[in-house]
């Protein structure tokens, strides 16, 4: 990184506004008032020969600037010198949110300009919302610029991994504990999707939204619900729909209202819930919210394996789709008769029973059956993906009968919510290094089992070597480079592999003679 540019916060100030101007996130009557912000922010007091007009001139129009995440990192590090914050990452995060949104404009501002772009398209107005996620270093795309990105062929389409390493991991029992959590503890915001996190400075634990902003929307009939991007960009412009209001995830009639409405408004954007129970559900169970974008997922590619027709929907177009994971699509039209059978399937299911697969609809009152819906458009269609989803726990699956179980847990073991469910892996960090430490063992010819840090991949190890034994212990030592060199992407092809057997895990009818006559059953009991 280049920093002979840098010799203060001046400099910094002047180079992050000249960013914005030629973004235009500011106009040209904002630069004094923009960087009197940012001097407050940064808790410095320059000379009168600071003259924030004249030292943005240096930086203007030259191709050869300073990169966004340069000039943010040479202000962070002279704030660490100088004592305003302390180096942590979160203090970092928290302090340049805060100088981004100085220069990122307000929020009816950008609803005036997203809805005149509305006006003449969809499109163009959520190409400028996300032009500005991006401008505003609302999504940090030089970190989301780390995440490793493959597919997989499988016999279920190319599903698409994601080793995250800009998001920290959760734990399943922590997520269903938040759901837990009632009265008592009550901060401001609620929680990382309430409406009231726009313009707020964040915490420690709590990240800082001063460059976020949300469009309002009317669903389902004048409800109020605002649009936002995800600030970690999963997929292509991955966008969140969320409640005005802070309460938990419900799966309905109206949640089938409100996806299909919003596919209508934006037909170019896919619109999807996670369900509405612990396990089978998201990270967020507490708040209700929808994730979009645009993206087309291995599962929106995957034909129909079979064909369905439910008397007295003749005018929709059923069946079950070639996928992993347990799945009735239907096609209209015109949303009504979607939802109207939608409606149907689901109060089917949240009742329904097979003990001879493992469904039960509940345990002492508890349910287990719910839907993980999934709504985009087909050309001038309506088209609804309904995932049936069972959250039942034993002895012997204490983390989920329909749940990746404990001998893929080396790879996955984290809920399967709705991004998983529609193709995409998104697997912890902690997998990276752990797959380079894996690679060195495998090409020493050592035992994975004796090395702590890949000791959980031994067993899976021992089935990919006899896959390639080209990196069996006894031929690595005369392995061509050629093969060395092709051992990360046989690591890659196998993680892929196993996200597969992950999702078939969480089948509630597996794909087997057994499975597909229980799935036959749930569809007659419909009718
Ligand atoms: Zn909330």
């Amino acid at each position: 990184m280049d920093r002979t540019w840098f010799s203060g916060p001046e400099d910094g100030i002047a180079a992050l506004v000249a960013y914005a101007l030629e973004r235009g996130l500011i106009g040209k009557s904002d630069v004094t008032y923009a960087s009197n912000g940012m001097l407050d922010a940064l808790m410095y007091e320059p000379s009168g020969s600071f003259v924030p007009k004249q030292a943005i001139g240096r930086f203007l129009a030259t191709s050869s600037g300073p990169a966004l995440e340069e000039i943010l990192a040479c202000l962070l590090d002279d704030a660490v010198e100088r004592g305003v914050i302390d180096g942590g990452i979160a203090s970092r995060d928290l302090l340049d949110t805060r100088l981004m949104g100085c220069v990122t404009p307000r929020p009816s501002e950008v609803v005036r300009e997203f809805r005149d772009r509305l006006r003449v398209s969809p499109e163009k107005a959520t190409d400028y919302l996300y032009q500005l996620a991006l401008d505003s270093d609302y999504i940090r795309t030089y970190r989301i610029a780390k995440d490793r990105k493959w597919t997989t062929s499988t016999r279920y389409g190319d599903l698409d991994i994601t080793i995250n390493l800009s998001k920290p991991e959760k734990d399943p029992k922590a997520i269903a504990a938040a759901l837990e959590k009632k009265g008592g503890d009550d901060p401001y915001p609620r929680c990382q999707l309430c409406r009231e996190n726009e313009g707020y400075a964040g915490r420690l634990d709590h990240p800082a939204r001063e460059t976020i902003r949300l469009m309002p929307l009317r669903l389902a009939g004048g409800e109020r619900w605002y649009l936002q991007y995800s600030p970690y960009v999963y997929y292509n412009e991955h966008c969140i729909v969320l409640s005005e209001h802070h309460v938990p995830m419900k799966i309905d009639r109206t949640t089938f209202v409100r996806l299909l409405d919003f596919v209508d408004q934006f037909p170019h954007y896919m619109l999807g819930s996670n369900a509405d129970l612990p396990i089978v559900g998201g990270s967020i169970l507490t708040h209700e919210h929808y994730q979009g974008g645009r993206y087309t997922f291995a599962m929106a590619k995957a034909q129909l394996r079979e064909e369905l027709s439910f008397p007295g929907f003749e005018n929709v177009h059923a069946g079950i789709v070639n996928w992993p994971m347990s799945v009735i699509r239907l096609d209209a039209e015109t949303p009504t008769p979607l939802v109207k059978l939608a409606d149907k399937i689901l109060t089917a299911w949240r009742s329904y029973s097979d003990e001879s697969v493992g469904v039960l609809a509940e345990t002492d009152g508890v349910p287990h059956n719910t839907i993980t819906p999934i709504a985009r458009r087909r050309g001038k269609l309506y088209e609804l993906d309904l995932v049936l989803r069972n959250n039942r726990t034993t002895d012997e699956y204490p983390l989920g009968i329909f749940h990746p179980h404990q001998e893929l847990h080396h790879i996955k073991k984290e809920n399967i919510g709705l991004i998983e469910v529609m193709g995409l892996a998104v697997l912890p960090a902690r997998l990276l290094g752990e797959m380079q430490r894996l690679r060195e063992v495998i090409l020493a010819g050592e035992d994975p089992a004796s090395v702590p840090e890949v000791a959980s991949h031994a067993a899976w190890t021992a089935q990919i070597l006899e896959k390639y034994p080209q990196y069996a212990p006894e031929n690595v030592a005369k392995i061509s480079k050629a093969d060395a060199d092709a051992l990360d992407g046989v690591l890659q092809e196998e993680i892929g592999q196993v996200f597969a057997q992950v999702l078939e895990q969480c089948a509630v009818f597996a794909d087997t003679k057994e499975g597909r006559r229980a799935f036959a059953r749930f569809i007659a009991s419909i009718q």
